[in-house]
């Protein structure tokens, strides 16, 4: 890819840069961006450090009340512009997102279509209404009104670093408070760049949206500095929990969207074709690295044999190697560091007296599809978040041992339960423990009309996405209204 044939995206404009509302160098330096799949560098953007976190909420507080007074249905028109923007220029920003992060082009595309529909979702919420008259107490009128915070700090992961961005920065945009981003300094064009260049395009008043690229430091000055009053966190459990106690302790409004551990639960009546599709997708996709993959699939031990059979076959036919090609379903996954993480957990499952019946051996990033049979609780994987393309199958015997199965995880994000019998499912989906609950699915959905979010070490029971932004990302403000002032007895 040479990156000066690209037109929208236009490298000269922010190489070594990162976005203050217009586009300029950062204090601290600059660093590579960097193709997971052969180590190719890609650019180079401006890397943030705690003084560029400070000059950025500073300016995002500067801009925030003009905005917040702007027409809310001049918000939506340039929020609807950044939609059409994206799309517009969704083949050619796709490409650095595959390159970026490792994606195949199907979800790629996946991140360009949903960052679109998240932006439009949240254009509707600038002329929604926002408030209600209450009961009198008096003579006096009483209203309660949702007003912004102020400025909102945002901070994403790598693995779909354009959705997990910009559906927490879009809402929070669209009712009226500013901005400060703070992408994975490994994904800062899908998770950072792109959305700059839209937003910049489409018109959006400088200032109102910071973008700037770094790691935990900078990461950790947001959530303490003076002029952000919440966090938008998505990321790990362990980053969300230092993420939560700092902002805590700065007594900032936190929102935590964290990993996941997701049951599917195959039942006995399940078409075992059909199963083994679902348990595919929702494990191998993006080579299992988004938080509601498919980490554990709990399957009747009736029918365990005739979906593993399948799923194995699928998983042997899937492709790995770098997904330019376009001749892979599955590309690398993101670092050396992450791949040595998942064998670990796959040795670890093996030697405890798990099966591999296919895959468990990488060649350094690039990681095969894997399913393991006979996993058990004691085993990292029954208990951990793998991040990887590995399916782990547990058999049980009845729906009862299901429940008690899956909600055994600390996690409590995503589950899914097949059956021929609708109703049976649903019994079964009602006792478990998770913020999404998917019947006849498997546990990969996502999209900007639903409530997005966890329990346990999936989040804080904060939500992202569909009817929850409004609660997120405002806060309720009591006016009350005399038509004159009153003495009072002293
Ligand atoms: P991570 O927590 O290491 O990093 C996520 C982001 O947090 C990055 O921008 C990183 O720079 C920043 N960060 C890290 N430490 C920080 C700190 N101390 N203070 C402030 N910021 C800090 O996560 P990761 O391993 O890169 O991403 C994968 C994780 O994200 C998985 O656990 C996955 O399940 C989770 N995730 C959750 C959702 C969701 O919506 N619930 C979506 C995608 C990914």
């Amino acid at each position: 890819m040479n990156i000066h044939t690209h037109n929208f995206i236009d490298a000269e404009r922010w190489t070594g840069r990162a976005f203050f509302g217009g586009w300029d160098r950062t204090e601290a330096g600059t660093i590579n961006v960097t193709d997971p799949a052969n180590g190719t560098v890609l650019a180079s953007v401006g890397l943030g450090g705690p003084a560029d976190i400070a000059r950025a909420a500073a300016e995002a507080r500067a801009a925030q009340k003009a905005w917040a007074r702007m027409l809310g249905a001049e918000r939506a028109r340039i929020l609807n512009k950044a939609a059409d923007l994206l799309e517009a220029n969704g083949t050619e920003l796709a490409q650095w997102i595959m390159k970026e992060s490792g994606s195949i082009h199907q979800k790629a595309m996946i991140e360009i279509e949903h960052g679109a529909l998240f932006i439009r979702h949240a254009a509707t919420l600038a002329t929604a209404p926002s408030g209600m008259f209450l009961p009198g107490m008096d003579d006096r009128e009483n209203y309660a009104r949702r007003v912004p915070h102020g400025v909102v700090g945002v901070i994403s992961p790598f693995n779909f670093p354009l959705v997990l961005s910009v559906r927490s920065i879009a809402a929070a945009l669209a009712v009226g408070n500013a901005v400060v981003h703070k992408p994975d300094p490994r994904t800062p064009i899908s998770g950072g760049i792109i959305i700059s260049r839209i937003f910049e395009e489409a018109g959006l008043p400088a200032g109102v949206l910071q973008i700037v690229p770094g790691g935990a430091d900078a990461g950790e000055a947001l959530c303490s500095d003076p002029n952000v009053a919440m966090i938008s966190f998505t990321g790990s459990a362990r980053g969300g929990a230092k993420v939560g106690e700092i902002a805590g302790r700065n007594l900032k409004r936190v929102q935590l969207e964290l990993g996941g551990k997701n049951a599917l639960i195959i039942l006995d009546d399940a078409d075992p074709d059909v199963a083994a599709s679902n348990a595919a997708w929702g494990a191998f996709l993006h080579q299992g690295q988004i938080c509601m993959a498919t980490g554990l699939v709990l399957i009747d031990e009736k029918i365990e044999q005739a979906v593993a059979e399948r799923l194995v076959a699928k998983a042997a036919h899937l492709p790995v190697g770098d997904p330019s090609s376009n001749q892979v379903a599955l590309g690398p996954i993101i670092s050396d560091a992450q791949a040595a993480a998942i064998q670990a957990i796959v040795d670890d499952a093996v030697a405890k007296g798990a099966r591999l019946l296919v895959g468990g051996r990488g060649e350094g990033r690039f990681y095969p599809a894997t399913v393991l049979s006979g996993v058990t609780p004691g085993m990292l994987a029954f208990e951990e978040e793998i991040f990887g393309p590995v399916a782990c199958i547990v058999s049980f015997r009845s729906d009862e041992e299901a429940i008690a199965l899956a909600n055994r995880s600390d996690y409590g994000l995503a589950a899914g339960v097949i059956s021929a019998d609708v109703g049976r499912a649903m019994a079964v989906g009602q006792e478990l423990e998770v913020g999404q609950l998917h019947i006849n699915d498997q546990t990969v959905n996502g999209g900007p009309y639903a409530p997005f979010g966890g329990r346990g070490k999936s989040g804080n029971g904060t939500r992202v996405g569909g009817p929850a932004d409004i609660e997120e990302f405002t806060q309720w403000q009591w006016v009350s209204v005399k038509s004159a002032a009153t003495p009072y007895p002293f």
